[in-house]
Formats: C-alpha cells, structure tokens, sequence
C-alpha cells in the first residue's frame, strides 16, 4: 500500500482548474495521492463526475466544495468536505452562489467591453457546465496577449480596487457553515493566512465560525514549511479546530503548487482525517 498522501483541496474544469475531473485523479494516481478531496469554487460538480473515475483507482474520494462567503467586509471561502452533496439546502445556496458569479461575470464584462470588447463571450463556449469565476477572465487575458500571467491579471486587472473589478455580496459565513453542516459535512477555513486581517479579527471571525458549527482550518496549503504554517498550527490548537491541508492545486502550468505536495502536518494538532476516519468519511 502507499504511503499516507492526502489532499483535500483542489480544483477542476468544473470550476477555475484546468483539468478535467478525469485528468484530476489520473494526475492523482501519477502523483501517488492516496486520499483527495475535489473542492471547485460554489459546486460539487467536479466531485461528482470525478466519482466514476476515481472508483476505479485506488484513490480515495470524499466529496468537497469550497464556497464563497462574507465576513465583515471580507470575501472568506470555506470548504466543505464529506457532504451528502444531494442536501438541497446545499445545493440551493450553491445554486444561489453560482448565480451571483454570472451576474458579476456581465458586470465585469461590461467594464471590459470599451477597451478588450467582450471577454465573456470568449469565455463562455469554454464553460460547459463549470461555474464562472475571475480565473476565467484572467486566462482570457493571458490568451489575448493583454497581460503575461495570471498574477498580472488579478494585479492589475481584477482585483479590487482595479478597473475590471466588480464588487460582489456573498451569503453570510454563518450561513454558509451552516449548509455545510445540515449537509452532514465539516467546514473548513481556507488558506486563512490570505485574509488581510489583524490577528485579532482573524481570531474573531474564527470564533464565529466556531459558533455556527465551523471545525476546522488549513494548517498545511504550501510545500515547505513557513511561518504561516507554524501560526495556523498554534490557532488551530487554541481554537480546537481540525487541521486540514491541502494543495489548491488548479493547473499543472502553476509549478510552485502540486497536487498532494504539502508539507508534513506538524506535531501537536489534531489532523482532520482524525475526524474524518471517526465518521467513517475516509475508510482506508
Ligand atoms: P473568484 O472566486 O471568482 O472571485 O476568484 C477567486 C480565485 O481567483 C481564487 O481561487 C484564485 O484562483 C484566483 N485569485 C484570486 N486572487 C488572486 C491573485 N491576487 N492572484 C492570482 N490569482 C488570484
Ligand atoms: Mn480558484
Ligand atoms: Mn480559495
Ligand atoms: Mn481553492
């Protein structure tokens, strides 16, 4: 049997990945990823398509999303893991989610529309059935020469307060954990080092999520070990989460990020698959 190798954040074509859910395991097993969590912004489409694929490797799937959500201010994104992905309360709330993304993704395009033309009619054959996101206008600008990558499109482009942003009102965080929760899921904060917040409203908006039903927190979202990683680790103690990790992989072209390649869960936390072999989420 493989060693140990999990990951339980990443992404597919279903939502701002580069590959399909198909491609997703086949790079699993090539990676030697023994336990994996698809995560697509606001669907659990890639899980879903990715299940008949998966089944037939040793790869072990949980089901996963990773939503949108707002705290004070704050765009936060928290994953849902092992959810029962028929929930309809979930289902809705993603619906709802998605959404608010094509109503954005208009609004964008319609700041672009003067200077590039429209970007969303570019984007929109390459869709199918995937939510739309910000990435998706950031390779169309990478596509049209505008700029040369994709930290160049949100830094200039996308991001907020530049000239192709456009503001978005998310659900609620409460709200958001408790879809996850009512689903028979664990919520998770994601890579919670992003944030631009001061400790102490990071350790406010931990004890609200902690107060709507929120177990756990990215400990492990890099390679190497980093200061993040040692200050996610110390509040994941102190707040009694879980420690989660994953590599938020979206395409292989990223080569500071692959999928399963993470850093060892440090000592001293309690790792999620704790939790997840408890509830009988991982079998193996
Ligand atoms: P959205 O949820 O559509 O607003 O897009 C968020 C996604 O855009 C993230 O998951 C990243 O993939 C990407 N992203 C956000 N901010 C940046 C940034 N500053 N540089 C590069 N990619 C970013
Ligand atoms: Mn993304
Ligand atoms: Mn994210
Ligand atoms: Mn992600």
């Amino acid at each position: 049997m493989l060693p140990f190798k999990p990951d339980f954040h990443c992404h597919t074509t279903l939502s701002d990945g580069s590959l399909t859910p198909k491609e997703l395991i086949e790079r699993a097993v090539q990676f030697e990823v023994t336990h994996l969590a698809i995560t697509d912004h606001d669907s659990t489409k890639g899980y879903e398509q990715a299940v008949p694929f998966a089944e037939k490797t040793n790869v072990e799937l949980i089901s996963g999303t990773e939503i949108s959500c707002q705290w004070q201010k704050h765009t936060i994104h928290i994953v849902g893991l092992q959810m029962d992905i028929a929930n309809q309360q979930l289902q809705a709330g993603l619906e709802q989610n998605c959404q608010i993304r094509i109503e954005r993704a208009q609004a964008i395009d319609e700041k672009a529309k003067p200077r590039f033309g429209s970007l969303l009619e570019k984007i929109k054959p390459k869709l199918k059935e995937g939510m739309i996101g910000r990435n998706h206008f950031a390779q169309e600008l990478i596509a049209q020469g505008i700029v040369s990558d994709q930290n160049q499109a949100f830094n200039k482009y996308l991001k907020q307060g530049r000239s192709l942003y456009a503001p978005v009102v998310w659900p609620e965080l409460t709200e958001v954990v408790k879809w996850i929760v009512e689903a028979g899921g664990i919520a998770v904060i994601a890579h919670p080092h992003i944030y631009k917040m001061t400790k102490n409203k990071l350790n406010k908006m931990i004890e609200e999520f902690k107060q709507a039903g929120g177990k756990g927190i990215e400990v492990v979202c890099q390679p190497r070990v980093c200061s993040d990683q040692i200050g996610m680790a110390d509040r994941a103690k102190r707040h009694g989460l879980y420690a989660s990790l994953g590599s938020d992989f979206h395409r292989p072209e990223h080569t500071w990020r692959g999928l399963g390649w993470l850093a060892t869960m440090p000592e001293g936390v309690d790792p999620i698959w704790n939790y997840l072999k408890q509830t009988k989420g991982l079998i193996r």
